[in-house]
């Protein structure tokens, strides 16, 4: 069957099974059309290959878009423009006020025992250095847990080096194991006196280039300068100190917290055609770090659903439920999009069906995760089963999901995880080679169409999720 005729038989499902489905409202299955037009819509997603276009236009005319700078708000004028020539309706942008940091220069040095310059950039949020910068010697540890482990008196007046690899795998897990450092690191180090951060760069790639993302403080702890170092530089600080038992390193930071400034979370919406109230709410973040594009992180998950609005925009009939296309401001460092969402939206959040998020860079997707309310199982398996021709697994229950979903599941909506292939992800992750030569077009392809099919079945879908237990959300 050619695939002409194939469409014009999916269609005629659609038309018969939209009356039918009124028949079985309240149970929990899907519409009968719903695998059919959920295979449409990803081979729509792979023949159009439209995607790409999107990416590149967010990566090249926009660029990097960290919260409160000006790309951040040239990105949201871009958002806007951008859901307007693809036909969204109920386009706003919702404002937020996020954290406006500036990074600065940053250079760094191994001074003794032998002088080496190192490769470094600021944490995110990251106070600068006194203008002359700091130097001192440098204490080694390999985890919060052996920091705190130690006497204040071998700690005090030092430079406390965080040395915690990141290992490389495919579900990406490696992150969440390896980041704790670079978020409290500062914290630990403060309680012990020391002068200033260091730590390993969170990430897998081999290139002399370090990995900024967020740091946080202590209102009433000293807040101490906090740097990446690139991972061959993180080498040579461990062989260093392997080899003579010493190290002293400087290094300069001249960022700077400044006023916050305002920005917005961008919100479209495909109207539902029986249940408008009804939310299906597929996201990405528009705000990115500042050192490469944002292509990866998180451009590729902006252009993976926008064009999923597309698609459904142009289908004969919408699902029954509104897809709500939103794309978060401040994801980076502060959150703060997501959390006004929430509270923006709180009175219609008993209305989400649910949350999904795709921040993982153009990965291909091999599994599905969620969290949603007891008995949701066989409806997640049917909405997800269309996902098989693209080589998706069935879904599991697990908690890992993007971090702009966390309002919603505190709030007990159900979240889901479309698991991609991280396995080079954190290679290029808050680096400056987070551009958009590094990825192929046929995989975010690949994601559209997965993103599209499941949310297509999600917003048609009879009957509901529930919510996540109490003791499951936060
Ligand atoms: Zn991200
Ligand atoms: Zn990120």
């Amino acid at each position: 069957m050619s695939r002409r005729s194939l469409a014009v038989v999916g269609l005629a499902v659609t038309l018969v099974v939209a009356a039918g489905c009124r028949r079985h409202r309240g149970r929990a299955s899907a519409s009968e059309s719903q695998p059919t037009v959920a295979t449409d819509l990803a081979e729509k997603a792979r023949k159009t290959s439209r995607a790409f276009a999107l990416w590149r236009s967010l990566t090249d005319e926009v660029g990097p878009r960290l919260a409160g700078s000006p790309g951040d708000a040239k990105a949201v004028e871009w958002a806007l423009a951008t859901m307007k020539s693809l036909g969204f309706a109920n386009i706003r942008g919702e404002k937020v006020m996020v954290p406006h940091w500036d990074r600065g220069t940053a250079r760094g040095s191994l001074v003794a025992p032998v002088v080496q310059p190192l490769q470094l950039v600021a944490l995110g949020g990251s106070v600068g250095t006194p203008e002359g910068g700091l130097e001192g010697d440098v204490v080694s540890v390999a985890s919060i847990e052996a920091l705190d482990a130690l006497p204040i008196e071998s700690v005090r007046g030092k430079i406390v080096f965080f040395d915690k690899p990141m290992n490389r795998t495919k579900d990406g897990s490696g992150y969440g194991k390896a980041v704790d450092v670079r978020g409290k690191g500062a914290i630990a180090a403060a309680r012990k006196g020391a002068l200033g951060v260091l730590i390993r760069s969170v990430g897998t790639g081999a290139a002399r280039l370090p990995h900024t993302g967020a740091m946080r403080y202590l209102d009433e702890l000293p807040k101490l300068p906090a740097a990446a170092l690139a991972g061959p530089d993180a080498d040579l600080l461990h062989r260093t100190l392997e080899r003579t038992g010493a190290a002293r390193v400087s290094f300069t930071l001249g960022c700077r917290q400044l006023e916050d400034a305002p920005s917005a979370n961008v919100v479209g919406e495909v109207p539902g055609s029986e249940k408008p109230d009804e939310i299906v709410l597929i996201g990405a973040h528009l705000d990115s770090w500042d050192l490469g594009q944002g292509a990866i992180d998180d451009g590729a998950g902006v252009a993976a659903v926008l064009e999923t609005g597309r698609l459904l925009l142009e289908l004969p009939r919408r699902p029954r439920r509104t897809v709500r296309v939103v794309l978060f401001a401040n994801e980076e460092n502060g959150l703060k999009g997501a959390q006004e969402y929430a509270r923006l939206h709180q009175a219609e959040l008993a209305k989400h069906l649910l949350g999904l998020e795709i921040d993982l860079g153009a990965g291909r997707v091999f599994g599905l995760q969620y969290l949603a309310g007891p008995g949701a199982a066989a409806m997640m398996k049917t909405v997800a089963a269309p996902l098989a021709n693209l080589g998706v697994s069935p879904p599991v229950e697990h908690d890992g999901h993007g971090a702009d979903l966390w309002p919603l599941r505190n709030a007990g909506v159900p979240v889901v995880e479309l698991q991609q292939d991280a396995s080079k992800y954190f290679d290029l992750h808050h680096t400056a080679d987070d551009t958009l030569d590094k990825v192929d077009s046929a995989d975010l392809d690949q994601v559209t169409g997965a993103t599209a099919a499941f949310t297509w079945g999600a917003a048609d879908v009879v009957g509901d999720l529930g919510r996540i237990p109490d003791a499951k959300r936060k």
